[in-house]
């Protein structure tokens, strides 16, 4: 019997955790908890048997208000060691890559972050995940006994809510100060967007010859009621855009029915944010621009005037 945890400071990323381990539980004779922390932790157990959870441990305990990657991958460890669980899947999140590797020291465990997709070869679990800078999509199999493997968001599919049910067991934790201590929270600069919701994607890149270009881009994105994306130039060095807009490896992963790509190249550090979109349209000036191996539909020519364009005859849709 194989026992997996699975933990996400993002409900939404445990969700797609849990309908991942909903269908490969029979293969692997598995049984399938999660872990909630936090303020309101039990109120969400509920939710949690609706993915797919066999088994819930909740702890409100108040260590556990704010977020410490030490104390919460302690609290972690606490829950997979007494209850002997091998594999624990946590989301990809900022705090999920730091809390997987904090916790498979402690569980002298074998590490993967970062996993965009995992697959069942017998009873092994093979790993893939973009290596080299994105050049190389690698595939591991952690041969330790112990395995804990962080997964980015969207990887996994989420499955229909259905009327689960299990036993949500409160836990008692021995958790020590932490090593760090919040003085002060500021909400965070820049806007909030949801882009790995979003239905329909217009990407923005290095095309644009500068800010005040942006109407530009935002008048197709409102007639197709998109959300704006963009690469990472945009978002890092230019600053144009908030970082919440950078798509691709270091950004976003999205997965629209529709995504524009408009003035960019096609590196495989952005294409990796849009791979798995359903229709992909691109245009780009330069016919041997990377981006149109990968497109359902492209266009060759200068955004500024195929946009305003696209825009007007849309808008007559
Ligand atoms: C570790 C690592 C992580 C990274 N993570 C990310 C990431 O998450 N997301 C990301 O985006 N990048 C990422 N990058 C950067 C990435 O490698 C590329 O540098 C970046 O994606 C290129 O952006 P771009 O396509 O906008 O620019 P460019 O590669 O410069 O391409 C611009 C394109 O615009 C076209 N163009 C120019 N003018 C026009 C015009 N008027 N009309 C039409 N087309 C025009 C050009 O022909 C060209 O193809 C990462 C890099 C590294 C090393």
């Amino acid at each position: 019997m194989t026992n997996i945890l699975i933990y996400c400071d993002i409900d939404e990323g445990a969700f797609e955790l849990l309908s991942w381990g909903k269908k490969v539980k029979d293969s692997l004779h598995a049984t399938i908890s999660a872990v909630l922390l936090g303020k309101g932790a039990k109120g969400k157990a509920a939710d949690y048997f609706a993915y797919g959870a066999d088994k819930i441990y909740w702890s409100e305990q108040a260590a556990l208000t704010d977020f410490y990657a030490d104390v919460y991958a302690d609290a972690l460890f606490q829950i997979a060691n007494t209850n002997d669980h091998d594999i624990v899947l946590i989301g990809s999140t900022r705090r999920g890559k730091e809390l997987a590797a904090r916790l498979a020291q402690k569980m002298q465990a074998g590490c993967i972050t970062d996993a965009g997709g995992i697959e069942l070869k017998g009873q092994d679990l093979v790993v893939h995940r973009y290596t080299l800078g994105g050049n190389t999509l690698s595939s591991e199999v952690l041969k330790t006994a112990k395995k804990v493997i962080s997964v980015l968001p969207k990887s996994f599919e989420k499955s229909v809510k259905t009327a689960g049910q299990g036993e949500a067991l409160e836990v008692s934790l021995t958790l020590k100060e932490p090593k760090t201590k919040i003085v002060e929270k500021k909400g965070k600069a820049g806007d909030a967007v949801s882009l790995e919701d979003a239905q329909t994607l217009v990407c923005i890149g290095r095309g644009l010859n500068k800010k005040e270009d942006l109407p530009l881009v935002e008048t197709l994105a409102k007639t197709l009621n998109a959300e704006i994306g963009c690469t990472r130039p945009l978002s890092h060095e230019w600053q144009w855009l908030s970082e919440q807009r950078e798509v691709g490896l270091s950004g976003k992963k999205c997965k629209p029915r529709l995504c524009v790509e408009l003035g960019i190249s096609g590196q495989i550090q952005h294409t990796v944010g849009i791979r798995d979109s359903k229709v992909i349209v691109a245009v780009n000036k330069d016919k041997t621009a990377p981006i149109f191996e990968m497109v359902d539909y492209g266009i060759v020519g200068d955004i500024y005037e195929v946009v305003p364009k696209l825009s007007e005859k849309l808008k007559t849709v």
